[in-house]
């Protein structure tokens, strides 16, 4: 049987508990995933793409079927590129729901053969986001709970 590969998109800026889990639940389900971050020019983030790949390897050092990589474009033009047949997702509530959806739903009229999964998010993280960490870090709270250890600002 040939391996399951699923791309897990997104900014992670900064990448939060909330990511991690979702990475590692997938993991279950899959046999590889590549940790996909997305370079969009027009977004502003608070930190380098370097910074964030660099965190992200580091918390994924000893996973040996989890790949860090960067891309630019759609993203079933990368997952064409690395041959993997699932976007990955996760889903906090219905706000992420209704966003989710419409995505999945242009991503399978540009490509059918690439289906998106979506996982739940675990209840004791569906109130993070990389956003409100960003708050914490620009206006000096403590923001240490929710991100893993290897986030160092
Ligand atoms: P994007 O900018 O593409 O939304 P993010 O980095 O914010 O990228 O999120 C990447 C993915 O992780 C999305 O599917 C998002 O719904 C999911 N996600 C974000 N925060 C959490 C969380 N706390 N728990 C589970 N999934 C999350």
């Amino acid at each position: 049987m040939p391996s399951t590969i699923a791309v897990f998109p997104g900014t992670f800026d900064p990448v939060t508990l909330g990511h991690v889990d979702i990475v590692r639940r997938g993991l279950t389900l899959f046999d590889r995933i590549i940790i996909a971050l997305g370079v969009n020019t027009s977004k502003k983030n608070l930190f380098s793409p370097e910074q964030r790949m660099d965190w992200m390897r580091n918390i994924f050092e000893k996973e040996s079927r989890v790949e860090v990589a960067q891309y630019e474009g759609l993203t079933v033009n990368f997952c064409r590129e690395r041959n993997a047949h699932f976007i990955l997702r996760g889903l906090r509530n219905g706000i992420d729901f209704d966003y989710e959806s419409h995505i999945a739903q242009v991503n399978r009229k540009l490509d059918p053969g690439i289906e998106t999964v979506f996982m739940n998010c675990a209840a004791e993280y569906s109130y993070i986001s990389s956003t409100i960490v960003r708050d914490l870090i620009i206006y000096k709270g403590d923001y240490s709970s929710l991100v893993p250890s290897e986030v160092k600002p």
